[in-house]
This record gives C-alpha cells, sequence and structure tokens, in this order.
C-alpha cells in the first residue's frame, strides 16, 4: 500500500516536471533504486509495473537479479574491475563507468558471453574530490578510447548531483551534463550515442528532467529511507 502511494506519487511528479520542462513524460525512464531493500518489496513495485531496478553493490544485484530475472537490472555504483564478473550476464546498462581500464575489463568479460554491454561514462560535473566520475574535461577522450572496444557501447552519460544544493544549483549541474553530451554526439565518434542522461535522484530529480534527463535513478522516494547505511 505503502510502496504504490509512493509510487504514484513520484511518477505524478515526474510527469508534472516534464510538462513543465515542455517534455513528454514518457521520454523519462524510472529506475527504481532498490539497495539494501528485500526482494518482497521489488516484488511489490513489480506489480504496480515498475521494470527497471537499479542496485549500488555488484553481488547484490547478481543475487536479487537471479532471484527476479524477468526485469532490467541496472549497475549504478561504483564498479570494481574485480567485480565485474558477477555482474556481466545480469546488466541491463552499467551507468558508472569513468575509466578506460574498467571498460577494457567489461569488454573482457562481455566478450566471453558473448554481449555487448551497454554502458554510460559517469561525469563528476561538480569536480567534489569524494565523488567518482571522469572530469569533464576528459569525458571526450575516454569515450574515444572506449568506442574501440567491441564488445562495450556507449549509451549516454550519467551523472551525481552534490547534496545540499537548491534547484538552480542541482539544475546548473544537469545542464552541464546535457550539454557535455550535446557536444560529444557533435563530435560524432563512431559507435559512440548520447541518447540517454542518467541524472536525478529523490531530491532532484525535478532539476535534472528540466536539464533533459532520460532516466531518473530514485530510491527512498519509493522504497522508503534506506534499511542500512548506503
Ligand atoms: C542510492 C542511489 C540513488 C537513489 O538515491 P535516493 O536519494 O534514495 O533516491 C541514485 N543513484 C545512485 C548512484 C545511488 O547510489
Amino acid at each position: 500500500m505503502e510502496l504504490e502511494k509512493n509510487l504514484t506519487a513520484v511518477q505524478q511528479a515526474i510527469a508534472e516536471a516534464a510538462r513543465r520542462a515542455g517534455r513528454n513524460p514518457e521520454e523519462i525512464k524510472l529506475i527504481a533504486v532498490s539497495k539494501t531493500k528485500p526482494v518482497s518489496l521489488i516484488q511489490e513495485a513489480i506489480q504496480c509495473g515498475i521494470l527497471d531496478y537499479g542496485e549500488n553493490r555488484p553481488q547484490e544485484l547478481a543475487e536479487k537479479s537471479s532471484q527476479i530475472p524477468q526485469v532490467r537490472w541496472h549497475q549504478i555504483g561504483q564498479l570494481q574491475r574485480n567485480k565485474v564478473k558477477y555482474i556481466i550476464d545480469k546488466a541491463a546498462l552499467i551507468h558508472s563507468v569513468d575509466s578506460l581500464s574498467l571498460a577494457e575489463e567489461i569488454n573482457r568479460h562481455a566478450a566471453k558471453i558473448p554481449k555487448i554491454q551497454d554502458i554510460l561514462i559517469q561525469v563528476n560535473i561538480s569536480g567534489e574530490s569524494s565523488k567518482s566520475g571522469i572530469s569533464p574535461k576528459d569525458a571526450e577522450t575516454l569515450c574515444r578510447a572506449i568506442s574501440k572496444l567491441p564488445y562495450v557501447r556507449i549509451v549516454g552519460l550519467m551523472t551525481i548531483s552534490v547534496a545540499g544544493l537548491d534547484d538552480a544549483g542541482n539544475y546548473a549541474i544537469f545542464a552541464a551534463l546535457r550539454d557535455l553530451a550535446s557536444a560529444i554526439a557533435g563530435q560524432k565518434i563512431p559507435g559512440v550515442l548520447m541518447q540517454e542522461l542518467s541524472m536525478g535522484m529523490t531530491h532532484d530529480f525535478s532539476a535534472a528532467i528540466a536539464a533533459g534527463a532520460t532516466m531518473v535513478r530514485i530510491g527512498s522516494g519509493i522504497f522508503g529511507a534506506r534499511d542500512s547505511l548506503k
């Protein structure tokens, strides 16, 4: 009941933000971030029609996706190279690629399946030292290098805003990601798509949608406060 109510409220807020921005709400995919939440709650969300789920930890993604293989799983948290093997046959999209070495490891494992793994490049727009993500000035070079890997396909960019910013501050960060994606798209790097902008969480998704988000990653707004840290 609670979850259904939360979901409806989030979906309405997404639709409103889209309309305010003159966008079609259907352009925006809701990814329900289910980290720390039990499979039973995910099953409830599936009943409500949600078919995309995001996880931070590779092992948690692997575990839940083997129990619930019929939905799309998104690796949204930092991914260490030695954890790629847990998710390579399970992740529809990896949002958090920020180095060539990680992309090479994904390529190596994807080749064995074989599959072409869709990824997003995570960009650290704010430049906060604690955040993962490539710096904006190095993003195009990274895209060029990764574009040479046959089993990895870049489909867009991802970012995380900074805690504590107001709407205008969040919007500035998200608009910078959008502009970076347009600049990279303008380079027409073979095999590199700039279709997706994964940006916006529970507290800043309206600003992200105003700036052009195509995917929002919402956890606590749907499932309630996290059960443990992270
Ligand atoms: C946890 C997490 C989210 C969801 O955060 P909420 O504030 O609970 O909506 C989105 N993106 C990433 C990368 C996360 O780690």
